[in-house]
């Protein structure tokens, strides 16, 4: 037994480096407020690895604000103040110390609008997010990564023979899975997507959701959807938000989708989810 002391003694710890796969993300008692405007109340929830879970609500009960906050996105649009922790796989993302650019390198987003760079060629949006993090991929390497990220966003086989036509070229759908692609491309450990299909056609709507089904096993998902059958069918985990009377928002019912569609135990819950609001 000393032998095996003293070698574990001598074992160097991996430095923490991106893309170690799927991470739980937890947020313990989040408030926010934007100036004296409080937009979110203690609001406790559990995002499991290898899961989806489905933040919903109606609009103005603070999904975006929470959303943001679990990336420390929020800091870049100013006024907003926090209360509470958010924990990457046990660490806090808001610890004095560490870095903001950790936060948006294991915790990425895609946003309602597809937002790829419309000038910029196929092949470097995939890359963009590596130099906007400070992520050098080799040369040898870029070729390989593009195809991975197009891939696991499904966009491919559409676009392999035209990776130099620019990203304004396609069509939103294929827009939005570029985003995807780029979103990948720094290998988060979560993802966080908000609305990502309410600018696009059923089609492309299917295509992302198939897209968030094969990518659960490699990265956390949370996504805000006002569409319920969407948050049905994608998320294995519901939270439902709800702001009323201009009270800030809280978690009003959380847990197993199936359950919550199914046997919701909250009346406002069930009118929500049956579309009695
Ligand atoms: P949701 O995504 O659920 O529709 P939001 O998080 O966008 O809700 O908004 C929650 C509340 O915070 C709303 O009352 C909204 O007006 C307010 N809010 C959101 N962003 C800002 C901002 N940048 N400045 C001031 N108030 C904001
Ligand atoms: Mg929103």
């Amino acid at each position: 037994t000393t032998a095996v002391a003293d070698l574990t003694d001598t074992v160097v710890q991996p430095r923490i480096v991106v893309g170690q796969g799927p991470a739980n993300l937890e947020a313990e008692d989040v408030s926010a407020w934007f100036g004296d405007h409080k937009v979110l109340d203690r609001v406790s929830l559990t995002m499991p690895a290898r899961q989806v879970t489905a933040l919903i609500g109606p609009s103005g009960c603070g999904k975006s604000t929470f959303l943001r906050i679990l990336n420390r996105m929020h800091e870049l649009i100013g006024s907003a103040s926090l209360a509470g922790r958010v924990l990457l796989d046990g660490e806090d993302i808001y610890d004095r110390g560490r870095r903001i650019t950790r936060a948006r390198r294991e915790i990425g987003m895609v946003f309602q609008k597809p937002n790829p760079f419309p000038a910029m060629s196929l092949y470097d949006n995939v890359l963009a997010g590596l130099k906007l993090n400070g992520i050098k991929a080799s040369r040898d390497g870029r070729d390989d990564l593009v195809e991975e990220c197009l891939t696991k966003a499904g966009l491919w086989k559409e676009v392999k023979d035209r990776l130099r036509q620019p990203g304004g070229a396609l069509s939103g759908g294929q827009q939005q899975r570029l985003c995807i692609a780029r979103s990948l491309a720094i290998r988060p450990r979560v993802l966080l997507m908000d609305e990502p299909c309410s600018a696009l056609d059923p089609t492309s709507t299917r295509r992302i959701e198939e897209t968030i089904a094969e990518l659960k096993s490699e990265v956390t998902i949370v996504i805000v959807t006002h569409n319920m059958q969407q948050a049905a069918r994608v998320s294995d985990t519901c939270a439902f938000f709800l702001a009323s009377h201009g009270t800030p928002g809280v978690i009003v019912e959380h847990g197993d989708t199936e359950a919550m569609f199914g046997s919701p135990r909250d009346e406002r819950t069930s009118d929500y989810v049956n579309g009695r609001f």
